[in-house]
This record gives C-alpha cells, structure tokens and sequence, in this order.
C-alpha cells in the first residue's frame, strides 16, 4: 500500500502560502492586461520554463544530458531560480530521487497516490530527506561541492527579487503581475503537468518499469517534457521527442547551443540503423533493462 507523507512543518505552511499567493496574484492580470505584459509573460515562461527548469534544472544539472561551460552553467541555474520552483540542488535531488523510485512507494510524486497529490500536494508535504539541504545534498554530491549553486540553492528567491524590480521600472504593476504572477502559474502547472498527466495519460513507447508516458499536449505546455516515457527509457538523453513529429523544443534549443559551441558531449539514446530503424545505443547503462516495445522512428 502506497503511502503519503503528513502536512506538517512550518516549511509546509510556507510552500503552500507561496503558491496560494501567486496564484491569487495572478488573477490580477484580468485588471491589468495589456498585448506587452502578454508579450513579457511568454517571454519569461520561456526563459524561466524552458531554459532555466527544462534546459537547466532537468537536462542539464538532473540528467547531465550535455557539457555546457561554467558561465553557461550558472546563467541556467539563475534562470532556474527565477522560475520560482525551488533552489537547484533540492530540485535536482527531488527529481533524481524520483527517477530512482519512480511510481514505488518513496517515489515524492507519483500519481499512485492521487493525481492531486503528484501535480501539487507533495510540495507541501516534503520527506524531510528531500526538504532538509544536510539530508538532500547526498543526491547531488556534484553540486554541493560548488559554492555559488550552494549560494543560489539557499537564496534563490534574490533573482526573482531582481526580475521583480525590473518588471516594475520597465512596465509599472502590469508587468509585474504577468511577468511574475501569471508567467509563474504557467510555468508552475506545466512543470506539474509532467509529474501527474505524464505518468497517467498517454503512450508507451518503451516499458521504463513505471507509469510514465508520452503525452503530446504535456510536451507542447512543458517544451518538450511531456515526452516522459521516453524519457524514463533513456534518462540522460538530451533528446525526449524521439519520432520526428514528437517536437521538442528543448532538444532544439540544445542544438542551437551546439551551433553556438555552448553544448558538447551530447548524450543521444538512438542511432539510425542501416534500415532506418533506430535502435537503442548499448552504452547507455540503463538501456540494458529496458524491453523495446516498438522501434522508435516506426
Ligand atoms: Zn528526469
Ligand atoms: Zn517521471
């Protein structure tokens, strides 16, 4: 029988006021609309979504799917603060322990205990293994030894301070509501939406050992995220969308750094084959357990 943590500590209070606020606050954008403020509000659920959580916090930090230089590293870390999610190292460890126990009774998020509770419910119900950063830092002993993502993963509201600050000198209270309020409810509920829709509704290209799936609308929200099942298979790919019309943007976007001479060392699950059919690349490690249901590219 799965089970769920107890909503318990102050830290817990202070989670779901967090998320309770922003969301409140972001019904303030039906008063203060303007095509601009819309215009800043994706901007930012771009950069703060999609590079800084999917790019940065997941692909990179998570999975280190490619190499990236120092400089690069750390912008993604600051655009991944900005997203208002949590400090890197506690969202690297959160997921990576998800990936270890996934859909098993520790896994933090997983749909098994209710399809609320794996979108949101969790957060303000942390295991104290991944709420406290003396116990968390063991899952990402590579970063814990760098002082600046120490820094960022105890103050990582200061760039969202900042971001706050410009949005107001640059567009007054519109900005701030869309740019902060409403951007971060987007980029909140389709970060969510892989954790709960993505390990319920879709399909299965691979047999990962769990309930993910591959779920097109997810992965058109999240940048390419929603391409979960295939993710679970090959976790360190940079690539998700593995059928060429399973478009994902963050693999685009890692292409594009290539060109730029920012991405290197980028980790592919599959090779074309001489009759077309891609099949799984035997390097991988965690490719050896998995049972190809069907070939990808078919
Ligand atoms: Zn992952
Ligand atoms: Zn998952």
């Amino acid at each position: 029988m799965i089970r769920r943590q107890k909503f318990s500590t102050k830290d817990d209070w202070v989670v779901f006021s967090w998320i309770a606020f922003m969301h409140f606050g972001a019904l303030a954008g039906f008063f203060t609309f303007s095509w601009q403020a819309l215009g800043v509000c994706l901007f930012l659920w771009w950069l703060t979504g999609g590079v800084g959580i999917c790019l940065g916090y997941h692909r990179y930090f998570t999975h280190r799917s490619y190499a990236t230089p120092k400089w690069f590293e750390y912008f993604l870390a600051i655009c991944g603060c900005m997203a208002g999610e949590a400090g890197p190292i506690a969202w690297v460890a959160a997921h990576r322990y998800h990936h270890t126990y996934s859909d098993q009774e520790q896994d933090p998020h997983s749909p098994l205990k209710g399809f609320v509770w794996a979108h949101v419910g969790w957060l303000f119900a942390r295991e104290k293994n991944l709420a406290e950063f003396d116990s968390y830092k063991r899952y990402a002993p590579d970063m814990a030894k760098d002082r600046f993502l120490v820094f960022l993963n105890k103050n990582h509201m200061i760039p969202a301070i900042f971001l706050t600050a410009i949005l107001y000198f640059l567009g007054g209270w519109p900005f701030v509501v869309w740019g902060m309020f409403v951007r971060s409810v987007l980029v909140y509920h389709s970060t969510w939406l892989v954790n709960s829709a993505s390990h319920v509704w879709g399909y299965e290209t691979f047999k990962a050992g769990d309930q993910s799936k591959n779920n097109w609308w997810v992965a058109l929200l999240s940048f390419g995220e929603g391409w979960h099942n295939n993710h679970h298979a090959f976790q360190r790919s940079a690539r998700h969308g593995m059928r060429w019309w399973e478009l994902d943007m963050t693999y685009r976007t890692i292409q594009l750094l290539w060109v730029l001479g920012l991405a290197k060392q980028i980790h592919l699950p599959v090779q074309p084959a001489a009759n077309g059919i891609t099949r799984p690349v035997s390097e991988l490690g965690d490719s050896a357990k998995l049972e190809l249901v069907e070939a990808a590219g078919h």
